[in-house]
């Protein structure tokens, strides 16, 4: 089979007769929508990894202190190299030793939307990206600012990743996002990952029996436009 393009950084970088990370070589499921990922990674230091679908890979960012709901709230989003689309189902501990050692937990997932009147490749370029978040745990608006790069002396490139303002946001509750720390594909904490126990993890990516999207995730209950705000007060009345 034909292997994704772009994903040369992401093999080098790894061992695969050593760790259970995916090669990028297991058939993706077709889908519509962009799908996106957050996965919770107990590295050296916890972080949480935001990987957007983007031309069949996952565009990718190290965030260091999670998402916040805050929109005052700015968190550092460190990019790191584009991850093939298998990765967004896996589950389990990458051994001691290994880059990025540590349990890896999916924490949210579903489809994701750039906003605006330019593609999310304009965006990413210019770097500022807007979008729209359709999770089972975050939703709404969304926004990436990449940084000066000489602010940094070392080659990374940083990028904030900011909350912004609907009915999602969540003004003074920096970390309330980050409360629910059960994995959303099979319910396990880290813990249990950790050890190997409890359910497998539920494919969203992968082809094959048991893919579903993930409950909570339609456009109804992530969209935060003006039609949306009519709905929501439409319902209460
Ligand atoms: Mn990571």
């Amino acid at each position: 089979m034909v292997k994704a393009k772009g994903l040369a950084r992401y093999r080098a970088k790894r061992d695969f007769s050593k760790t259970d990370e995916p090669s990028g070589e297991h058939d993706v499921g077709a889908a519509t929508r962009l799908r996106f990922v957050i996965q919770r990674h107990a590295a050296r230091r916890l972080h949480y990894d935001l990987r957007l679908e983007l031309g069949g890979v996952f565009k990718s960012w190290a965030v260091t202190k999670g998402p916040s709901l805050d929109p005052k709230i700015k968190r550092l989003a460190v990019e790191v190299e584009d991850h093939p689309l298998d990765y967004g189902d896996f589950e389990g501990t990458i051994p001691k030793g290994e880059y990025g050692g540590g349990t890896v937990e999916v924490w949210d997932r579903g489809y994701w939307a750039p906003e605006g009147s330019q593609s999310a490749e304009q965006m990413l370029r210019k770097g500022e990206l807007t979008f729209a978040l359709y999770g089972v745990r975050l939703k709404g608006g969304w926004v990436l600012v990449r940084l000066r790069s000489d602010r940094d002396k070392s080659k990374r490139v940083n990028w904030l990743l900011i909350k912004r303002r609907d009915a999602f946001a969540r003004a003074g509750a920096a970390d309330a996002a980050l409360a629910d720390d059960r994995s959303v594909a099979s319910g396990r904490s880290m813990a249990e990952i950790a050890a190997g126990t409890g359910r497998r993890a539920r494919p969203f990516m992968r082809k094959g029996t048991g893919r579903s999207p993930p409950a909570g995730t339609d456009k109804s209950s992530g969209s935060h436009g003006r039609s949306a705000q009519r709905g929501r007060s439409a319902q209460r009345g």
